[in-house]
């Protein structure tokens, strides 16, 4: 039989479980779903405040521990595998058959990246751990460390000046065609850079930490990290089911999907947040769209 809730939240990251604590707590009738398989969360973070340092596992943890003390919010780690218009609302169903019928969706599913398209072995695995996109979540670690910055197109280049806060000892991989202008434009923003415009054939690693980059023709660099400003995402089946309008975002170069700054989607009851919506969040900007989401779906209920 169908479980009736008010709100089905999809995804319980930081965005996904700091929505449900606001709902529940404005005692709505919530149930928060997730695939803990995906959560990907064995690696320090930080730049959380009162968390920092800590595994994004651990603050996952926490924060479920934070919603077990409200009846009215359920948790299942069963990933959802489809989700279908009603008549007032939507019908998520989970891999293992639960089905959830709901007046109000919040789309809280993060990323899903796609590492294929660089080909570069040893990415996925030193994700996190010695390979990062955000020099403010991790610069600080890998200060004065040889760091290898992979660059895709002009807007690169302010990444590299952004990294070089941490660290001097800098090379640059230029690894796209479709940008001609990127190596000009380094060479007239960046003092001396030092570049390499071969294909990244492999990471070596160990367990993700990152020693050498080898390039094609076996051309091998010491290197004790990478940043690499954007991996490519795919594109989410689900909540394509039932939303797709996008908006160009200069910024990132890139589609994303169309919502208000509280996640609100051109359907009153459909929520995009955290990463599904902006890309990169971060933990305490996922946490905030997470609370202000779940303000507005719970003065929907007053006004
Ligand atoms: C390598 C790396 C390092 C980072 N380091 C930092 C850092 O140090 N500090 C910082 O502030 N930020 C850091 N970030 C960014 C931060 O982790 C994200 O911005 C933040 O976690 C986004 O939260 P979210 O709730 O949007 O998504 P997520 O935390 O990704 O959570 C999404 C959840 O949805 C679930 N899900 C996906 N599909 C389904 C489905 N079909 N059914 C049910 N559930 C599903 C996933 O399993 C996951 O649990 C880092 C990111 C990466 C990739």
């Amino acid at each position: 039989m169908n479980k009736v809730v008010d709100l089905v939240i999809i995804g319980a990251g930081l965005s996904g479980l700091s929505c449900a604590l606001v709902t529940g707590r404005g005692l709505l009738k919530v149930a928060i779903l997730n695939d803990e398989q995906k959560l990907h969360g064995d690696f320090d973070t930080h730049n959380f405040i009162t968390n920092d340092g800590q595994t994004k596992q651990s603050i996952f943890e926490k924060g479920l521990n934070d919603l077990k003390k409200y009846p009215n919010i359920e948790y299942h780690n069963n990933p959802v595998e489809d989700i279908a218009l009603t008549l007032d609302g939507y019908l998520v169903t989970t891999q293992s058959g639960l089905k959830f019928e709901a007046k109000k969706i919040v789309f809280a599913m993060g990323n899903l990246f796609d590492f294929s398209d660089l080909g570069i072995d040893g990415l996925r695995e030193s994700w996190g751990v010695s390979a990062f996109s955000c020099p403010y979540c991790h610069g600080y670690e890998l200060k004065g460390k040889k760091i290898s910055i992979i660059a895709q197109n002009e807007s690169d280049v302010n990444f590299i000046k952004l990294v070089s806060r941490w660290s001097s000892d800098i090379t640059i991989f230029i690894q796209s065609e479709n940008y001609p202008q990127i190596e000009k434009s380094i060479r007239h923003n960046i003092e001396n850079p030092v570049i390499y415009k071969d294909k990244i054939l492999r990471l070596e690693h160990n367990a993700g930490n990152i020693s050498e980059i080898v390039m094609v023709g076996g051309v091998k660099l010491k290197s004790d990290a990478v940043f690499i400003s954007d991996i490519n995402t795919k594109s989410n089946n689900l909540i394509n089911k039932v939303y797709s309008s996008t908006v160009f975002n200069p910024q990132l170069n890139k589609e994303i999907y169309k919502t208000d700054s509280f996640g609100r989607t051109d359907l009153r009851n459909v929520f995009i947040i955290g990463d599904s919506r902006t890309r990169f969040s971060t933990l305490v900007g996922a946490a905030n769209e997470g609370f202000l989401t779940g303000v507005m779906i719970v003065n929907d209920y007053v006004y």
